[in-house]
């Protein structure tokens, strides 16, 4: 199943401003439609698995920046803790968060799935 993310979430996962994300919309260089005067754009996540909260999570954190591409290990991202004390390192099948360590799913990697199949759908 497909999900669908804002610009402001495209510009985030792509490491662009959210003009540059917009005109991207505009030039159909991403899959985007325009609902009620905002661009949306259907992005290839597998979310099925998370519940609607933790989704919600990961979104907000997008669009704070609060979880951002390793410079170091490709594939990797890292996610800093609502109190930006603690920082997690979260890949699409990992997290370094105490849910994570347990084995169950996260918000961090729900935030991890958007952001790679935007990034992959805006490159
Ligand atoms: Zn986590």
């Amino acid at each position: 199943m497909a999900t669908t993310v804002t610009t402001t979430e495209i510009a985030a996962a792509a490491g662009v401003s959210l003009r540059t994300a917009q005109r991207w919309a505009q030039q159909g260089k991403v899959a985007a439609v325009k609902q009620h005067g905002r661009w949306i754009i259907t992005v290839p996540a597998q979310l099925d698995d998370y519940k609607p909260h933790q989704i919600e999570s990961a979104r907000q954190a997008i669009e704070q920046r609060a979880i951002l591409p390793s410079t170091r290990r490709p594939g990797m991202w890292t996610a800093v803790s609502s109190n930006g004390t603690t920082h997690y390192l979260v890949h699409a099948n990992a997290c370094t968060c105490a849910a994570g360590l347990k084995g169950r799913r996260c918000w961090h990697r729900a935030a991890v799935a958007i952001l790679t199949a935007a990034a992959h759908r805006a490159a």
